[in-house]
């Protein structure tokens, strides 16, 4: 390369200056080019590292944020409801609680508590039975005494209940119906019941979390206040927000949950 280029300086015809003036302008040259050469690179080499990744390297943007809904079984509980309404609070999370209207009838203030923080109080029957081994009476009579009471402390129309362990069936679906109640299962189920470590709620949280999914929790078990301002936050930082069981049906398309059996 070099050669030629010497090659192709050498062709006008020299200056009658001579020989050694030649050499010096040749040298000059020879160095002007080095320089644009060492130049062009930095500047290719440079264009390189400010270059915007592919497309395809970025993480898909969210047309919208993702929603989910947390919620919590189980309460009032006179020992832990109090403090997991501060978490919530804290992380300016609104909840759906499904309180069970026995425990609701014996703390009633922390079943009010609950609506006045803003959270949604819905039902989870009066006696947490198994409602495919009750008699149709029996079902509307868990339901409907439930939602009753709630309707009293809350002042708002309960629209929503989630049966024991999630155990339902066609007669009870109807009942329900009849009643003026939506059934509401779940579709992430990382078994805080069974009081595993936080760290397995949250990572359970995590893997099956999805846009309009909904989080089966509990109140009254401590690994889960744990986990909480974790899960909380690890799922902000997915895009998510979070939203009530009626925020999310509000949605256009229609609610679709899955039971985890
Ligand atoms: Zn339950």
């Amino acid at each position: 390369m070099k050669s030629r280029e010497v090659a192709l300086l050498k062709e006008p015809p020299a200056p009658s200056g001579g020989a050694p003036l030649l050499t010096i302008d040749l040298d000059l040259t020879l160095r002007r080019y080095e320089a644009m050469l060492l130049l062009i690179i930095l500047f290719l080499t440079g264009s390189l590292f400010i270059a915007p990744k592919p497309a395809a390297m970025l993480p898909p943007a969210p047309r919208y944020p993702y929603r989910i809904a947390l919620t919590f079984d189980d309460g009032p509980h006179p020992l832990f409801t109090d403090s997991l309404l501060r978490l919530l609070r804290d992380n300016n999370v609104h909840a759906t609680f499904f309180v069970v209207g026995r425990l609701a009838m014996e703390y009633p203030n922390l079943a009010g508590e609950i609506s006045l923080a803003g959270h949604e109080l819905e039902g989870h029957t009066f006696t947490h039975r198994n409602l495919n081994r009750l008699s149709d009476k029996d079902v509307t009579r868990e339901l409907v005494m439930t939602k009753g009471i709630l309707e009293k402390i809350t002042g708002k129309q309960s629209l929503y209940f989630r049966p024991p362990g999630g155990r339902y069936n066609g007669r009870v679906v109807n009942l329900a119906a009849a009643s003026g109640l939506s059934m509401v299962l779940w579709t992430v189920f990382p078994k805080d019941h069974e009081e595993p470590n936080p760290d397995v709620i949250l990572a359970r949280v995590l893997a099956q979390a999805s846009d309009g999914g909904v989080v089966l929790l509990h109140s009254g078990v401590p690994a889960t206040y744990q986990a909480l301002p974790r899960i909380i936050r690890e799922l902000r930082s997915r895009g998510y927000r979070f939203v009530t069981i009626s925020e999310l049906n509000a949605r256009p398309a229609p609610l679709h949950l899955v039971a985890d059996k």
